[in-house]
Parts: structure tokens; sequence; C-alpha cells
């Protein structure tokens, strides 16, 4: 069971592959689509009904079971030159557990029905574009302009969204991404919910001057001056929760020359939190330490969080303590499907490890035996649910 899962994968893997050993399975790229085929191939091999919607989505239904579909699945694009696991993984999971359920001759009350979405990483049209599409979700200006490049409509787009009546609930398992489990030694993360997201122009004013003639007690650098708040951030930030993050990935002095002191530094600060309240309790006291116009923040983005259907993840823990499986409740840091699901219909989403958390890389691994026990966990989960003993 488990050896097939895995070729499966690496089936999958290899389409795309680089030099590297990374794979390149970008949305709407001709090694998209021929991933997409051959996943839809082993779908049929499986015995499942198979289409692919208007924007790209595939989809596998069982014959077996009536009414409402319990929905697995996970995307099937990749980023450039990334990893075999990410993604893909979940919607092998689906697949597996359908073929595990019938080797136990567990009889399905409802279909199961397995997908895999297109352009999650966002590399054509925009993140989490094919799920959006499913959900009956905005799809941006900028976004609707860069369609055109992928042959797409808007009615490709209308003409993708599901009727939520159909689903009792959407399953993704996915691999970690972080280290956590890795670093713990825990086989499963029972996702509770994905983190709010806030972000900042950030500007630091200081005074431009000589390099040369200016001593050092009378300057106002703002690049040194930006270091410090930084510094300061990283500390708050840290004191605050372990599991709270921040990051300055972009930085810039306006004008910057070698003998010139930075009169100004721009940055952008990005944080992430399972709530938003602790955050701006984090950015509030920076700008009581650091007051205008030193300091000075400009908010782009305010994303709150997507709560998992409690019920999932408590089910998910039940079937682990059950199965002693070692595992943990967590927040994903990164954005995943899921959160367009569970807009819509109840959703649930656990995390296996991935190798010192690596991934969106070749070096991105998951053993063989981490699957399994994630194919285990899902295939129990899909039983209670199928008894309607969760939902
Ligand atoms: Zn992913």
């Amino acid at each position: 069971m488990r050896d097939r899962m895995a070729v499966e994968l690496s089936n999958l893997g290899n389409i795309g592959m680089t030099p590297g050993g990374g794979t390149n399975r970008v949305a709407y790229t001709e090694a998209f689509f021929k991933g997409r085929n051959y996943v839809q191939s082993v779908m049929e091999q499986v015995g499942l009904n198979t289409k692919v919607d208007a924007v790209g989505n595939l989809y596998g239904t069982t014959r077996e079971g009536a009414g409402k579909k319990i929905l697995i699945g996970s995307h099937l694009d990749t980023v450039p030159n990334g990893g075999i696991y990410d993604g893909a993984l979940g919607v092998f999971a689906g697949i597996e557990c359908i073929r595990r359920l019938r080797e136990e001759g567990y009889p399905l009350i409802h279909p199961i029905e397995v997908v895999g979405f297109i352009e999650e990483e966002g590399n054509a049209v925009g993140g989490t574009f094919g799920s959006r599409c499913m959900c009956g979700q905005e799809i941006g200006a900028k976004e609707k302009s860069s369609m055109a490049a992928v042959r797409l409509t808007e009615e490709d787009v209308l003409s993708s969204r599901c009727d939520p009546n159909d689903f009792l609930c959407y399953l993704e398992m996915h691999i970690e991404q972080g280290g956590v489990l890795d670093k713990e030694r825990l086989s499963i993360g029972a996702v509770e919910g994905i983190v709010a997201i806030i972000r900042f122009y950030a500007t630091v004013n200081g005074q431009s001057n000589h390099a040369g003639t200016t001593p050092m007690y009378l300057r106002n650098d703002a690049m040194v001056k930006s270091c410090e708040i930084i510094q300061r951030l990283v500390q708050l930030v840290t004191a605050y929760d372990p599991s709270m993050v921040c990051t300055v990935g972009e930085f810039q002095i306006p004008y910057g020359a070698v003998n010139v002191i930075p009169g100004q530094a721009k940055f952008l600060i990005e944080m992430r939190y399972k709530n938003l309240e602790g955050m701006k309790e984090v950015i509030g006291q920076l700008q009581k330490e650091y007051a205008e116009p030193t300091l000075q923040l400009r908010q782009f983005l305010n994303q709150d969080r997507t709560l998992m259907d409690p019920r999932l993840t408590e089910a998910v823990e039940a079937v682990c303590q059950a199965q002693k499986i070692p595992y943990k409740r967590m927040y994903s840091g990164a954005g995943h499907d899921a959160i367009n699901t569970a807009r819509i219909m109840p959703t649930g989403m656990f995390f296996i490890p991935s190798k010192d958390g690596i991934s969106h890389s070749a070096q991105e691994y998951s053993s063989a035996k981490d699957m399994a026990q994630g194919v285990a966990v899902l295939a129990e989960l899909v039983k209670k649910i199928d008894r309607s003993e969760v939902l």
C-alpha cells in the first residue's frame, strides 16, 4: 500500500522534472496538463468517474455511495522547480483512501469525490484560483486580465462553481511545510485554522548627510534606526507567543549611495498569527516606542484567520488518539485551498511531517511511513464522517 502511493507520487513528480530534481508543473503549462492527465488515468484505473471543469480542476468520484459527497483533495500544480509532495500528496491520499476502504470491504454510504485543484500556487493567475472558482469567490480585476493569457473566460469561472449542497465536507491532507512536526517527532498536525496575515509599508525617517564629514554621534541614520526597529519587532513577536511570526522580506534605501548617510529607509513587514488582535497589540507597542515621524506604518493587508470546522479537528484528534499516533493541534502558517472551501462547507485539514520543514524545493521529502500513517488517519476520518458520527 505504501509503495503504491509513493510510486504514483514519483511518477507525477517526474513529469516536468528539472535537471536539479525539482518539479516544474506550474498551472496551465504543458507539464501541468500532462501531470493532470496522469492523475486522471490513475483515477480511471481505480474506477472513478472523472471530469475536468472549465478552469481546469480535476474531479474523480466513486460510483459507490449516494447523496452528499465527501470531498477530499488538494492541488496538482507546483511552484517553479518545486517538490513532488506539496499538493499532489493530498490528491493521491484521497485516491489511496478509496482503495484502502475497498480493500477493507467497507461499504461506503456516501460517495467520495477526489479533487485536484489547479493554480493554488498563484504563478499564472492568482493564489488558490482553482478552488476560489469552485467555491464561487471573487476573482480580482488583475486576475481577470491574466486569465486571457491562459485562455480562460469569465464564463469558465462561473461554470466551475459548485453547489455546496452536494457536499458533506472537504478534507485536505498536506505536508506541514514548517518543520514543527519533524522537529518534535510527531506524525500528524490537526489543523485548527489558517493564520491571519497583516502587512505594512514601513518608512523610517532620518537625516541624509555626508558620510565622511559627519561624526557618528551627530548622525540620524535611517538604516541604523531601521535595524534597531526590526530587531525590536522580532523581540516583541518572540516574547508574545512562539507561534507568532514576522518577516521583513523587502528592504530599500531610496537614493542610497556609498558615501551618503541614509535619510530614509523603506521596508515591508509581514506578520502571521492565529488572530489579528495579538498582532495589533505587538504593532501598537512598536508604534508607542517609535512614534512618527521616526517610524511610519501604512497597512496594506488585513486578512483574518480561517477556522477549520472544530468537529473535524476533534475527529482528527480522536483518530490519532485511538491509533496511538503522536499528534498536535496547530495553525497553518501557509494558505491552502481549504481557506476557500471553509467558506462554503465544513472543512478539515491535517498535516504530515515534511523533512526539515522544507517545501517549494527539490529537497522536499515526506517518508512513505508518514504518508501511510496520514492515509490511515484519513481513512478512519472518512468512515466516521460517512457514518454521520462527526457532522
Ligand atoms: Zn500546497
